[in-house]
């Protein structure tokens, strides 16, 4: 289960709410995908203060101030934080189970933290360090432009990160406890990142993979990724989608969604959970759409998956894949986009799917 905070913040981000939270900010206006503000915790006569689109956090690119939501009301209309989740929880409809503020103040060091982090990487994978993994992106056929839009990012070792941390300003007290609870040291070589973000898109995670290797030993968690364990991987951009295309593997999710056809979510090998089954249908999905590759392994593992799905009240579908290409990745990079929007259109019911399966 996904807990209260996220699922307010889920709600919330899906009617864009931080337009009513900071609308009486001096200078509001939209910048890009973001809004853009006066600070309201230094004296600014320009804008320097960042509402972000898809996450509930601002930035304040002068003063250094960041925070989320919940940390704004407190600061700003001096509520405790039982009074600002309150307001947040009526605001979206829900009635809280929990009131725990400790486990809120971890999970927002953890997310200021892992931000910094990923932004320190993103900068790396263009260093001379980065070169390997840029390659590696590049050969897995990712143009150029498709790298940098995407979150990918290098990290350059232990020392080198904390060194960058407390260049902004993070204080080795800080580090202590927040950077060695949690970032796993025992995967140094897996420096190709790719961050993961719960359902209301903030940084909880962070997996990374060795381009040396292949298949599952290419991957390894560098954090704790327990908080996550519910959260379908790129959920939050596609929150309530009517349709939801369930597919296999973080890289294979990336790609979808950089080729914009299609709302996508990522789960593992292991197959679709209930506990991320019953995320996507918290989140209001109508229909998901399974691809999880070929073999009949996979089969039944998407069998399975169908199965509970359907349990949620939601419908499911299935994508033919064709036994020659062993997941969606290879379909996509073997063909040509219109083959893969020809392939969307193909989904079809567990009858049809069974019959394909049979032959
Ligand atoms: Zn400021």
């Amino acid at each position: 289960m996904i807990q209260d905070i996220e699922r307010i913040y889920g709600i919330l981000l899906s009617r864009q709410y931080q337009k009513k939270l900071f609308q009486g900010l001096e200078g509001l206006r939209k910048k890009g995908d973001s809004h853009i503000a006066c600070c309201p915790f230094h004296k600014d006569e320009h804008p320097t203060f960042i509402i972000y689109p898809d996450r509930p956090e601002y930035f304040c690119f002068v003063c250094g101030a960041r925070g989320d939501w919940l940390s704004y009301l407190q600061l700003k209309t001096g509520k405790d934080f039982f009074g600002a989740f309150l307001l947040l929880a009526s605001e979206a409809g829900i009635e809280p189970a929990a009131y725990d503020k400790s486990a809120w103040d971890d999970e927002l060091s953890r997310t200021i933290l892992l931000e910094l982090m990923a932004g320190f990487f993103s900068t790396s994978l263009y260093s001379p360090a980065g070169e390997k993994e840029l390659f590696y992106l590049y050969n897995r056929r990712y143009a150029m432009g498709e790298v940098e839009g995407s979150s990918f990012g290098f990290y350059p070792g232990y020392c080198q990160t904390r060194e960058y941390l407390m260049s902004q300003g993070l204080t080795h007290e800080f580090l202590d406890t927040v950077l060695d609870a949690v970032w796993s040291r025992d995967a140094e070589e897996f420096r190709l990142t790719i961050p993961y973000r719960d359902t209301a898109g903030r940084l909880m995670g962070m997996i990374g993979r060795d381009v040396t290797k292949k298949g599952p030993e290419a991957y390894r968690a560098l954090t704790d990724l327990s908080l996550l364990s519910d959260a379908p991987f790129l959920l939050y951009k596609h929150r309530g989608s009517e349709d939801l295309l369930v597919v296999e593997g973080l890289l294979d999710a990336l790609l979808v969604d950089r080729i914009g056809l299609q709302p996508v979510a990522g789960i593992g090998k292991s197959g679709l959970s209930a506990g991320q089954c019953d995320t996507i249908a918290s989140y209001g999905t109508a229909r998901c759409i399974l691809c999880v590759g070929s073999g009949r392994e996979r089969k039944d593992l998407m069998l399975r998956a169908a199965g509970l799905v359907e349990s949620r009240g939601m419908q499911a579908a299935f994508l033919p894949l064709g036994d020659e290409y062993e997941d969606l990745d290879h379909f996509i990079r073997a063909t040509e986009l219109k083959d893969f929007r020809r392939l969307l259109k193909k989904a079809c019911d567990r009858e049809e799917f069974m019959r394909g399966y049979m032959t």
